[in-house]
C-alpha cells in the first residue's frame, strides 16, 4: 500500500512523491496510479530543504494539538507541502525563509502515524 510506504520512508526520513512518466504530474503525498491518466507512477525521494511560501498560526485547536503552532506551506521543487513549523514562533517567520524537513515521533491524534514530518528555520 502506498500509504504504508509513505509512512515507512517517513521513518526512514525520507519525504517521498510520486511523478507521472505519461503527463508529468506530480504528487504529494505520493498516489499509486495517477489519478489524471491512470498510468502507474515513479516514486521520487524530495529534497530535504524548501522555502516557506505562506503560514499561519494555528489559536484554536482540537484537544490533540496545543495552540499556538505554525502552520506553512513549503515549496519543494515546486511541490506546495503543509506542515507544522517546529521551534519557531510566528512572528519569527517570514515569507521565502528556509526550512529543513526534520522527522520527529508524531503528536496528535491518538491513531496517527507513529513518525511525521515536520519543518524547521534554517539559520538566517
Ligand atoms: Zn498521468
Amino acid at each position: 500500500m502506498i500509504r504504508d510506504f509513505f509512512l515507512e520512508k517517513i521513518k526512514e526520513k525520507q519525504l517521498t512523491s510520486s511523478t507521472c512518466p505519461r503527463c508529468n504530474n506530480v504528487y504529494f503525498p505520493p498516489v499509486e496510479y495517477c489519478p489524471r491518466c491512470l498510468n502507474k507512477v515513479d516514486i521520487k525521494y524530495l529534497p530535504l530543504r524548501g522555502k516557506i511560501e505562506t503560514y499561519s498560526e494555528v489559536s484554536v485547536a482540537t484537544g490533540f494539538f496545543k495552540p499556538g503552532y505554525t502552520v506553512a506551506i513549503v515549496d519543494i521543487n515546486g511541490l506546495k507541502i503543509p506542515g507544522i513549523v517546529k521551534d519557531a514562533k510566528y512572528d519569527e517567520i517570514k515569507i521565502g525563509d528556509e526550512v529543513e524537513v526534520v522527522f520527529e515521533k508524531y503528536e496528535g491524534y491518538p491513531n496517527g502515524p507513529e513518525y511525521w514530518y515536520y519543518f524547521k528555520l534554517r539559520k538566517r
